[in-house]
């Protein structure tokens, strides 16, 4: 059970197309009269006082400089319209002001929804924490995002796609923070692609900007990982560019960090692999993809790799420097990151290409599927070396079990509900049709041909039987001559192939109906019977807390010309295991009254329904 704290410290949003307008409306709502805007466009509707120096990384000496004009103008209110430059700025300001803030985003980079401001002096940056520091109100207006460079919009969307990235792994993650953080990498996933082939179109931004504000909401709630140490680093130290770095760097620390989280990220991107799916996406799009690219020197990676290690921090797999390095010199050379997970996924590919020649293309799906499965399942399952022997040695003695008699691979497939799975989509699909039963293990070829009226029982010990059976088609029409097999088990739950010492097939017959679609025989009442459990199949069901009982039972297997042949099996109303079928065999249209004449005997009257031939095929 996961435990986790959350408190949401979100601002107010107002989202959509030409959601600037609301600026004004929004002012008021902050209590302000004369806003001061913070941003390097001009003037906007409804704020002609305007600080256009905004810089990257929050410099004090221009905070300074805005906060003269802030107090020159008597401004009562912030509106920081821009990218994280400019709500840094606000930020900075409020720090100093405690005035309200306005935060009109036209970047990704999420800053408007934390409480973290970053401010450099000297060189050097500090970062400080503090809900106070929030917007007011948070204006997405999407029309605005549509001047953003395509270029700037993937490397910021992945600057985005971070904060979400590390917020899956943070110590902190919790599942409100989950939801938002795998929302924002499908949307980022899905929008940047089609931004960069058309920078306006409005749908795309609208995800991205939908992406961005979930991410900062990751970003500004839960703590960040390695990440965002390294980038910090190799901004403030080496002034590389703030959303280019992200982007270069985020598949290595993805890659790093492997495989935490990266199963979920790659579902949310609609790839096998997250740290190289990344990659891909960033190379696709024309991002830059090394740090050599970004102009910083090879000699520096020593440097930063010590630099972001320097005080620990949680982060899903320990940071070293050699680690560290190691991951930086592999972004700085842009190699495509190698992982687990990926050497897997061209494995995968691999084996199912190798079906490809098949002449039978539908064994090609069947064994491409089956293998892709397997490899997901043991990728998922993390399965040891030691899980798969013993899964193999499972298989062989099942095998190894089988005989003309005894058909482990059968009673496997039954326990585990696959003999059902495929009844129930092949076989049951029209409700007109009586409803299909696995064939279980005891079915014999070629039954003994009996007479109406004959006893299958020969003798042999149980109550007394009598069953009336019909036959017709799905509109009630008597189906004559129809071959009716029965098979079931004796008083003691056993069935003739069970028993050697017994003299020939018996509790088994092959009958015909009459014109009227009728016949009748007599027998026994089925009993309940353990499955024969002294093989693996029994083991795994031992291993598995579960009983090997199947609910009393008669077999059928019908067919007659024109028809679907109908293999199913009638449950004796009140039986035991009926909620517990060791097969899942049980359907509630085939449980059926025996009920008792007054001679003791039981007496079942059934009419099946087949459907035509071509039904359901
Ligand atoms: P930015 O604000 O510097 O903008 C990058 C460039 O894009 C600028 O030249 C800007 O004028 C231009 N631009 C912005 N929007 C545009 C638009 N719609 N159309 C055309 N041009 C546009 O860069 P950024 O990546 O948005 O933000 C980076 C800064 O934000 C860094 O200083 C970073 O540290 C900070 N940041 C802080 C936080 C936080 O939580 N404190 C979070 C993310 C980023």
């Amino acid at each position: 059970m996961e435990s986790f704290e959350y408190t949401a410290h979100h601002p107010r949003v107002v989202f959509g197309a030409g959601t600037l307008s609301r600026l004004p409306a929004e002012i008021a709502r902050a209590g302000g009269s004369r806003p001061l805007l913070l941003s390097r466009r001009g003037p906007v509707a409804g704020v002609d006082a305007v600080f256009d120096g905004v810089a990257m990384h929050t410099p004090v000496e221009v905070t300074e400089r805005a906060l003269e004009v802030v107090r020159e103008r008597g401004a009562d209110c912030l509106v920081a319209l821009g990218g994280g430059s400019s709500t840094g700025l606000g930020k900075a300001l409020v720090a100093r002001t405690g005035l309200p803030l306005i935060a009109v985003p036209t970047t990704y980079a999420g800053s408007e929804m934390t409480p973290i401001l970053g401010e450099t002096d000297g060189g050097v940056k500090t970062t400080r924490r503090d809900p106070a520091l929030l917007p007011a109100t948070v204006i997405y207006d999407v029309e605005l995002t549509r001047t953003l460079p395509a270029g700037l919009s993937v490397t910021s969307g992945l600057n985005a796609m971070a904060h979400a990235v590390e917020a899956l792994y943070s110590p902190q993650a919790n599942p409100a923070i989950d939801s938002f953080a795998l929302d924002a990498i499908g949307r980022l996933a899905r929008a940047l692609p089609r931004i960069a082939d058309r920078p306006d179109d409005l749908d795309a931004r609208a995800d991205a900007l939908t992406g961005a504000w979930l991410a900062g909401i990751c970003l500004g709630t839960v703590g960040m990982g390695l990440h965002h140490k390294l980038c910090h680093v190799l901004g403030g130290s080496f002034g590389l560019p703030h959303s280019e770095t992200h982007a270069v760097v985020l598949p290595h620390v993805m890659a790093y960090n492997a495989p935490t989280a990266m199963a979920r990220i790659a579902a949310a991107l609609g790839v096998s692999d997250a740290p190289a799916g990344v990659f891909d996406l960033a190379a696709r799009l024309g991002a830059p993809t090394s740090l050599a690219e970004l102009g910083l020197p090879e000699t520096a990676l020593r440097t930063a790799a010590v630099a972001a290690t320097e005080t620990p921090y949680p982060n899903p797999r320990a940071v070293t420097a050699d680690g560290v390095e190691r991951l930086l010199s592999d972004a700085w050379h842009g190699h495509r990151p190698a992982t687990a997970a990926g050497d897997l996924s061209r494995l995968t590919a691999q084996v199912v290409a190798s079906f490809a020649g098949a002449p039978d293309q539908r064994l090609a799906a069947l064994l491409g599927d089956l293998v892709t499965r397997l490899h997901g399942f043991v990728a998922d399952n993390d399965l040891t070396e030691a899980e798969w022997t013993a899964a193999i040695g499972f298989l062989t003695e099942t095998g190894q079990l089988c005989s003309p008699t005894r058909q482990e691979f059968v009673l496997l497939s039954d326990t585990l509900g696959i003999s059902s799975a495929v009844d129930l989509l092949s076989n049951s699909r029209s409700p007109d049709t009586t409803p299909s039963a696995v064939l279980g293990p005891f079915y014999v070829e070629g039954p003994p041909v009996k007479e109406h009226g004959a006893d299958l029982a020969e003798g042999l010990p149980g109550t007394p039987l009598r069953a009336d059976v019909r036959v017709t088609d799905v509109d009630g029409r008597p189906v004559a001559g129809a071959t009716v097999d029965v098979w079931q088990s004796n008083q003691d739950g056993y069935y003739d192939v069970q028993l050697p010492d017994l003299e020939g097939p018996v509790l088994r017959a092959r009958l015909r109906t009459d014109g009227d679609g009728r016949l009748w025989f007599r027998s026994i009442l089925p009993s309940e019977y353990p499955i024969p459990d002294d093989g693996p199949v029994g083991r795994m069901l031992r291993a598995t807390g579960r009983h090997p009982y199947r609910a009393p039972h008669l077999h059928f297997m019908i067919s007659a010309p024109g028809h679907r042949r109908l293999v199913t099996q009638l449950f004796v109303a009140g039986g035991p295991y009926l909620d517990s079928d060791a097969v899942f065999g049980v359907k509630d249209d085939l449980i059926v009254d025996f009920p008792s004449d007054e001679d003791g005997t039981r007496r079942v009257a059934f009419t099946f329904r087949l459907g035509p031939d071509s039904a359901g095929d």
